[in-house]
């Protein structure tokens, strides 16, 4: 069972960047920071628009002078104060993500960073090399990978109960973007500009989350990959709302992965089927507190979230936090990847080295990885899918 008492010395004084009034992704990120009351909420800039964001800042209780109108008065302002933010969140469109986490970790502070973590690879790798040289955390928030069914996976494929793994079938397809919303949708419009977005669209978007899931579920690294990508909606080209991606992992293992905004009726279809020797594992985000366990020959097993009989393997974090049978979701997963920065955090601050290489968490190389994947995709398709290697 979730350890509800377990407390740092002091929360960690934690600020945002974006995320302000509207946006999709604030308020998962605060949710989840303060549930277990491992992180306070001290300072943020939270709009590009300075005065919208003071006014919601101060409406979600931050002191007037600590919501700042941009990231570097963020930063200079808060690291004059004996009491200043040590960690900082960074919810913006991905074209900032790597300026602003340069920002920030050169300020000394500790970095959660949405995904895409940044546009090219380089930078993501300028920027794991800088924390590793401020001693800094730098995590990317892929948020699904904090439900316990999905570390409960991990173990599985870890302790041999299907075999070698032979085939990923990866899928993050949803509706949502079958129309052109983009045209009354700021949070949509950003999505489909390259200069923000990036070189793809639900590639990035949404497809690296269940690609990083995963590679975390199976530790298996790619190899090449092959992609196709259209535009269903002229209008987003050379952006593609819809993608099918082959993968060749080392070792031998194959997969792909069909990441679309334009599959029509669908919420989510965020699947990862894990296929081994002996049996295949599936997981799926809109019932997330079930996995299931298919053995070659044997009916289906549901496994179900909260049961004595699951591998538990932090019973601090990634436990039940609620009875079987109660379902737990999203913000769930979420508190539960926080709670993981703030250990590691904590343990960064006390040079814990060994606590950090035992501890889990997304950290910046799941960053780097789907940002070469993401990449790698672009270059494939627009060459006419042809076959890439990876690295
Ligand atoms: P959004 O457009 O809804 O909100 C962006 C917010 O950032 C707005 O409040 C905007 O004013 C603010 N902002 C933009 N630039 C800024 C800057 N330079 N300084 C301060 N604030 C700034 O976007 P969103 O959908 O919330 O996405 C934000 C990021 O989160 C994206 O990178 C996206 O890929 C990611 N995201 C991740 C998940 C997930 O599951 N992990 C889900 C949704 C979005």
């Amino acid at each position: 069972m979730f350890n509800e008492e377990f407390q740092l010395d002091a929360p960690i004084r934690w600020g945002m960047v974006g995320g302000g009034r509207g946006s999709e992704i604030g308020y998962s990120h605060r949710a989840a920071a303060q549930r277990d009351r491992l992180f306070t909420f001290v300072a943020a800039a939270l709009d590009l628009d300075a005065e919208r964001g003071r006014d919601f800042g101060t409406k979600l209780g931050l002191a007037p002078e600590r919501c700042y109108p941009d990231y570097k008065t963020l930063f200079t302002e808060e690291a004059k104060r004996e009491d200043g933010i040590q960690a900082v969140s960074i919810a913006t469109p991905n074209s900032t993500h790597y300026e602003i986490a340069k920002a920030a970790l050169e300020a000394g502070l500790h970095v959660i960073c949405e995904k895409p973590a940044t546009i090219h690879v380089e930078d993501a790798l300028e920027l794991k090399a800088l924390a590793e040289k401020q001693n800094k955390m730098l995590a990317v928030m892929y948020g699904y990978t904090g439900f316990q069914m999905v570390h409960q996976a991990r173990e599985m494929v870890r302790r041999g109960d299907i075999g070698a793994v032979r085939v990923i079938q990866m899928s993050f397809a949803h509706g949502f973007h079958n129309t052109e919303i983009e045209k009354n949708s700021p949070g949509a419009k950003w999505r489909m500009n390259p200069e923000v977005s990036g070189p793809s669209f639900i590639i990035g978007d949404c497809g690296t989350h269940p690609f990083y899931m995963a590679g975390m579920i199976t530790g298996l690294k790619v190899k090449s990959l092959m992609c196709s990508r259209q535009s269903f909606i002229e209008s987003r080209a050379p952006l593609e709302d819809n993608a099918h991606v082959v993968f060749q992992f080392e070792g031998g293992a194959v997969g792909t992965l069909w990441a679309s905004a334009i599959n029509s009726g669908s919420m989510h279809q965020q699947k990862v089927r894990i296929v081994g020797e002996k049996a295949s594992l599936e997981w799926w985000d809109e019932y997330p507190n079930q996995l299931r366990y298919e053995v070659q020959g044997e009916p289906v097993r549901i496994l179900e979230r909260g049961m004595g009989y699951l591998h538990n393997d932090d019973p601090g974090v990634s436990a039940n936090r609620q009875g079987g049978g109660h379902a737990e979701g999203f913000f769930e997963s979420w508190a539960n990847l926080y709670h993981r920065y703030a250990l590691a955090i904590d343990a960064y601050n006390r040079n814990d080295k060994a606590f950090l290489e035992s501890h889990w968490y997304p950290d910046i190389d799941g960053g780097i990885d789907g940002v070469k994947m993401v990449n790698a995709c672009v270059k494939s398709a627009d060459n006419g899918a042809v076959w890439v290697d990876y690295d």
